[in-house]
């Protein structure tokens, strides 16, 4: 069949193989062309198959030649008509080129809350890889649901009071008024059952009792803080209490597995735009202008270009660049003041009519069907996609 997008606001419903694969060559490229740099030899990717954690798998094996196992929760398709999930794709094609390369690359498709997909994976590292020295916790999950059954949901909402602003109407790129109503206290907590610390937190008490994480290893949350405007939706609103857990749980490994020279550390990465950031409200909008400044600026990155830093410039070989807070800033482009106070500007004036000048709507959807494996100009979307 000829695959094409099927877009409904910020989700987008079918994917294409060979633009995928497209997507997953050109982070390789990217990556190979930097060259290798010292760094973690046995990587478990906890989100590998799309936005920063397939970043992180791409980074991990052509910069440092580690050996990666991957943990994902993405579909296959179901022929005749249904396209498999991005992320499935990607690791197909990461798994065929990295394996091709001749590097270690094994992935469990399954729910990594689950005890079940953690025994897996202590399973499969102590065959094949006997310990590992990385462990990369890259989820972002709209639910959890635990042993006992009990579903947990995340949502994106304020704390205490509505928050109205300017957003981005993805259906047309106009702008309008969006409102976003406070969260109950079982939202809040929800939310940080899923998007908190406390699966991190389990893994790395089960991967520590079965004894394969080598001494000295490092694991790595990503996180995001942004800027003021977007404070009561994201930093103090529901995702952001749980990222405060997040950070909180990072203090708590560094404490209990000390003995066991184990670090923990959060990256606080740049917005961008991915399947979990494009979800929340009023947030496409900052990140179509933070585009637009940031490459009139020429400090643009991608997930690639922010892994490839957080490798080569940040991590530093266990003595990692940290600011106050013990966090690793790769938001320090994004959070740069000439950046904030342009795109401070630009949010004050934009309306529908000059969108267009003020923002990087062609950036923003690019990138947005870039993750689908849609509009890569060297991809034949004429073609018969056989579905397997
Ligand atoms: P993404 O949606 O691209 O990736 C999520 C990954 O998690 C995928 O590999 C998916 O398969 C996996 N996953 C989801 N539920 C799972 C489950 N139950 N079991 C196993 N795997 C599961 O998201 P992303 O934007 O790359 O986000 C990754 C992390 O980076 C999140 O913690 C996010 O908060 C953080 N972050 C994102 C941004 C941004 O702007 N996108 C900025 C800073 C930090």
């Amino acid at each position: 069949m000829v695959i094409e997008p099927k877009v409904r606001e910020f989700i987008c419903t079918t994917a294409h193989p060979d633009g995928c694969r497209e997507n997953v060559m050109r982070q390789i490229e990217y990556t190979k062309k930097l060259g290798n740099t010292e760094g973690p030899k046995k990587v478990l990717i906890i989100g590998s198959s799309t936005g920063y954690g397939l970043a992180s798998r791409i980074t991990a094996t052509y910069a440092c030649n580690a050996s990666t196992l991957g943990i994902m929760f993405e579909k296959p398709a179901a022929p005749p008509r249904r396209t498999a999930t991005p992320g499935w794709y990607n690791t197909k094609t990461f798994e065929e080129i990295a394996q091709a390369d001749g590097y270690y690359a094994k992935t469990i498709n399954g729910d990594a809350f689950s005890e079940k997909v953690k025994l897996e994976t202590i399973d499969i590292i102590k065959k094949d890889l006997g310990k590992i020295d990385m462990v990369i916790y890259s989820l972002a999950a709209p639910r959890r649901t635990l042993g006992d059954g009990t579903v947990y949901s995340s949502t994106l909402k304020t704390v205490e009071q509505d928050f109205t602003n300017k957003s981005l109407n993805l259906k047309d790129n106009s702008i309008s008024e969006a409102t976003i109503h406070p969260a109950s206290e079982e939202e809040i907590t929800a939310t940080v059952k899923v998007m908190g610390g406390e699966d991190w937190m389990d893994w790395m008490k089960a991967l520590s009792e079965a004894d394969v994480l080598e001494p000295n290893a490092e694991t790595v949350a990503y996180s995001y803080i942004g800027p003021k405007l977007t404070y009561p939706v994201y930093y103090n609103g529901t995702i952001g209490i749980a990222k405060k857990h997040l950070y909180d749980t990072s203090l708590q490994i560094n404490k209990d597995f000390s003995h066991k020279g184990i670090h923990a550390y959060i990256s606080v990465n740049k917005a961008l735009v991915t399947q979990a950031s494009s979800a929340i409200p009023i947030v496409p909008l900052y990140m179509a202008i933070l585009y637009k400044v940031m490459k009139d600026k020429n400090l643009h990155e991608g997930c690639i270009e922010q892994i490839n830093r957080l490798f080569r410039e940040k991590l530093n070989c266990g003595c990692p660049v940290v600011d106050k807070e013990g966090r690793i800033r790769l938001d320090d482009y994004e959070m740069n003041e000439d950046i904030q106070s342009q795109v401070m500007e630009y949010w004050d004036q934009v309306n529908s009519e000059n969108i267009n000048q003020l923002a990087d709507m062609t950036g923003y959807w690019d990138d947005f069907y870039h993750m689908f494996g849609f509009r890569f100009d060297d991809v034949d979307y004429t073609k018969d996609v056989t579905l397997e």
